[in-house]
């Protein structure tokens, strides 16, 4: 068997959808959609607003799709570092934010969704020093935290972090807006998206407000945003199922640069070695490379993981200079979110619904707290 494909896509048939073939009109034109848009549109019907969901693909295309499946509390930065980029009350207010959107994330899509701690472990002296920082500043501010040593090793337990399968969750979210009222569009690429108006092939969508919610191509769509967020590829093997060992929780490790879950059948997918090949992985050319393939099979021998490596992929993420990802106005009633710096899927989805709250209501605090990043 060649290696190669998405583990996620194996057991899960996606739903399909019509394209645009004439001229539409909304509330709410919500363009990509991986969970992130999918929930927005979703949050957006259950407000009564009339909403037109578009993807140039199918849905979960992009990273939403194909990512570790890994459900963190915070953003990119840990929190001790989040507290020094941002200053403790504002990282201490973005990190309440994540920690109530991951009970919505359970609530919303129980059935691909598991919330029961996940790992943060120490690979080195170094890291473990660093471990006890992230520790004492989640302590700090009454975060839910466990010191974890066990069979997995030593660090951190965050028992509000979880794990789910993404395909799964997005075919989940996209059912749910369907039943709601979303009118989903698939192979329909937004080709020009300017205040009032989204251009397809297939038809102009005029809408009140559109939120664009394609965190790795957004660089190509607002040329505006081009200086503030740049595409990054992320890379991932999945194994064969195998019960030989067994991993309670998901973990991350080496400061976030490695990643991994096991799924109940025993398959392992695992993610990582960005920083070995740094240069070659700013790109968004979403290609896997042998490099990586092989870094991430000499990992799971580390692990005494046996099983035979069956997948590889990869998916284009948005990565900004300062770190923290965003929501913006970026032209009149056109917003954007993304930059979520490769940890997107609890913060993409609390932002995609605080735009929602800001067109309903006119305020959202969350989204003044990523605002102005
Ligand atoms: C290998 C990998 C592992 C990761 N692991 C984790 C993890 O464990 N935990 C975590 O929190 N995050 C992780 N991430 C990051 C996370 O996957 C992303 O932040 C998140 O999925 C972004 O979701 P999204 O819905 O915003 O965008 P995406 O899921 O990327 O969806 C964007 C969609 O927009 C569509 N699109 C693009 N341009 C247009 C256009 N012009 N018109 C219409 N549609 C368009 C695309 O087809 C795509 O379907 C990982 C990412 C990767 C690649």
């Amino acid at each position: 068997m060649q290696i190669g494909g998405v583990l996620w896509d194996a057991e899960v048939v996606r739903p399909e959808f019509d394209q645009v073939s004439s001229d539409l009109a909304c509330d709410l034109c919500v363009v990509g959609l991986g969970a992130n848009g999918l929930t927005a549109a979703l949050a957006a019907t259950q407000r009564g607003m009339n909403v037109i969901a578009i993807d140039a693909d199918r849905i979960a295309a992009g990273a939403g799709g194909r990512n570790g499946g890994l459900l963190l509390a915070g953003i990119a930065d840990f929190h001790h570092n989040a507290r020094k980029l941002v200053g403790p009350q504002k990282a201490a207010q973005m990190y309440q934010h994540t920690l109530t959107e991951l009970q919505l994330i359970e609530s919303t899509t129980p059935n691909s969704v598991k919330i029961g701690g996940a790992l943060r472990l120490a690979h080195d002296d170094v890291e473990l020093k660093d471990c006890q920082t992230h520790f004492d500043a989640l302590v700090a501010d009454n975060f839910p935290v466990e010191w974890y040593e066990g069979t997995q090793g030593v660090g951190l337990k965050i028992t509000s972090d979880g794990v789910f399968h993404p395909m799964k969750r997005v075919v989940e979210l996209a059912n749910l807006a369907q039943r709601a009222g979303v009118r989903i569009f698939t192979n329909s690429p937004g080709l020009e998206i300017n205040s009032g108006e989204v251009i397809t092939p297939g038809g102009k969508i005029k809408a009140n407000n559109i939120l664009v919610a394609a965190d790795g191509n957004l660089h190509r769509i607002f040329p505006e945003l081009k200086d503030k967020v740049h595409p990054v590829r992320l890379q991932m093997i999945g194994t064969a199922p195998s019960k030989e060992i067994q991993f309670e929780y998901a973990v991350y490790v080496r400061d976030g640069w490695d990643y991994w879950q096991q799924l109940p059948d025993g398959r392992i997918a695992i993610g990582g070695g960005r920083d070995l090949s740094i240069e070659t992985e700013f790109t968004d050319v979403n290609e896997p490379t042998e490099f990586i393939r092989n870094y991430l099979s000499q990992r799971l021998r580390e692990l005494n993981v046996n099983n035979k490596v069956e997948y590889h992929w990869s998916a284009i993420v948005g990565y900004t200079h300062n770190d923290l990802p965003f929501a913006e106005e970026v032209r009149p009633n056109v917003y954007a979110i993304g930059g979520y710096c490769g940890t997107g899927n609890v913060v993409g989805s609390l932002l995609g619904r605080a735009v929602v709250e800001k067109v309903a209501t006119g305020h959202s605090e969350v989204f003044e707290t990523f605002r102005s990043n």
